[in-house]
């Protein structure tokens, strides 16, 4: 068996996550390919050793005095070397750091050092051999990732080794120049790894032992999921629950390689499996709600609106026209309505109207803000009867009113569209009913 295993900044914030991590990677001989997040918060009053190299990098570009802090986030680093007692010096590391600071290299490649200095102690630590991203994860001249040349060295790269430590985050383009993912991208770079060497799995451990099946800021204590496809994934993540970077699924759900989210403070934990298919049943009839607050609807009236062929794509236009994407477009006979992100759609409002107008002519527009959309999620919903009678039993007893209801023709997902004042009173209403009740 082959795992690679992807640490969190918070997993390596000091000495002290360092010396789980070890425990946790020593446990297990398949763990054989490490990628470290660069240190995160040791507390909530704390700083992420990214978020200091991006302001120092600031004061660095605008010609401004940036040594003490960069002494700062030296610092960090030596603490760490000095609770793990290793006979290890960044003075070099540094010096380089310092002098391409000044040559204003460029914000990428600041970023990139918090990975790139947390992998060099990791190796050490652990005796395993250290292998710079930047000589394999490949960006094109314009900056996008490229899969297939990445694929093809890195997997020839790690083949040279059984055991390494890889810096999440970062790759470099065609000139050599130092490039990244955008933020929380060490998860990608850990998926492209597991590709690369045919992982068995791949094992994401971050400070929460797992997906949880609500928001822990709206439901107390909220349920773990235990296994989740990565359809139903998509869906919550893009509703706004967060563990894994988006564009880390692309790279393992293509070679069919499962992620096993971990908790590195409880590695007792089974965590949450996202796999591409299961036979699992899941828990509950659900498997996870996630929502976001901030739309606004657009409600369009025409009488005899059906029978007028082309007059969706009229009003779609105005909305492309004005670069701006819709989410969901609920119809009926003579009504037409579309929702939008307020924050997209505000400063373009009468320019959409007027466009509304002069394309498709209808009756009557009449606009709502403020409102949240909530997806109900899981796979178990399909070959269930009455799941939105439930959930709809649910906001009525919580006298929550509901503005708009699609159900996706996959079966995998409800969303629902409420106020945003109803927006905390909808998800526990949900919860409820499907894992406190479980029915
Ligand atoms: N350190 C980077 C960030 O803070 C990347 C990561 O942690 O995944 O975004």
């Amino acid at each position: 068996m082959k795992k690679v295993v992807k640490f969190g900044g918070s997993s390596l914030a000091d000495a002290k996550q360092f010396e789980k991590v070890g425990k946790i990677i020593r446990a297990d001989e398949d763990r054989k390919y490490v990628i470290p997040s660069a240190p995160g918060k040791r507390n909530s009053k704390d700083t992420k050793v990214t978020d200091m190299l991006y302001s120092c990098y600031a004061l660095a570009q605008a010609g401004k005095d940036f040594t003490s802090m960069l002494g700062k986030i030296k610092q960090r680093y030596e603490e760490i070397i000095k609770g793990l007692k290793l006979d290890l010096s960044l003075d070099k590391e540094f010096e380089v750091i310092h002098s391409n600071f000044e040559k204003k290299i460029g914000d990428n490649y600041a970023a990139s050092r918090g990975e790139y200095l947390n992998g060099i102690i990791m190796a050490n630590y652990l005796g395993y051999e250290f292998v710079d991203p930047a000589e394999s994860i490949c960006f094109t001249e314009d900056g996008n990732f490229d899969a297939d040349k990445t694929d093809e060295l890195l997997s020839k790269r790690l083949a040279k080794t059984e055991n390494a430590v890889i810096p999440g985050f970062y790759g470099a383009m065609p000139d050599g120049k130092i490039k990244t993912f955008s933020r929380g991208g060490s998860d990608i770079t850990g998926s492209i790894v597991a590709k690369a060497i045919k992982a068995d799995v791949y094992e994401n451990w971050t400070d929460v032992s797992g997906f949880l099946v609500a928001d822990p800021r709206i439901i107390d204590n909220p349920e773990v999921i235990q296994t989740i496809t990565y359809k139903e994934l998509r869906e919550l993540s893009y509703m706004g629950a967060t563990v894994l970077h988006e564009d880390a699924i692309f790279p393992v759900r293509k070679a069919g390689i499962p992620i096993n989210i971990r908790n590195t403070n409880a590695p007792e934990d089974d965590g949450t499996w996202i796999v591409e298919s299961t036979c699992h049943k899941p828990k509950y009839t659900i498997t996870g709600i996630a929502g976001k607050k901030g739309f606004c609807s657009i409600n369009i009236e025409k009488a005899m609106m059906n029978s007028e062929i082309g007059f969706g794509r009229r009003v779609l236009e105005v909305f492309e026209k004005n670069d701006i994407s819709f989410e969901h477009v609920p119809s009926g006979i003579d009504t037409f309505t579309v929702f939008v992100h307020q924050s997209e759609f505000e400063s373009k409002e009468q320019k959409v109207l007027a466009g509304i107008h002069k394309l498709a002519e209808p009756d009557s527009i009449d606009l709502e803000a403020d409102l949240a959309l909530i997806a109900v999620v899981g796979r178990g919903m399909k070959a269930n009867r009455g799941t939105a009678a439930r959930i709809f039993a649910a906001l009525a007893h919580n006298n929550i009113n509901i503005k708009m209801i699609d159900q996706g023709s996959s079966e995998l997902n409800i969303i629902i569209g409420v106020k945003n004042a109803d927006f905390d009173a909808a998800i526990k209403a949900i919860y409820d009913i499907f894992v406190t009740a479980n029915l």
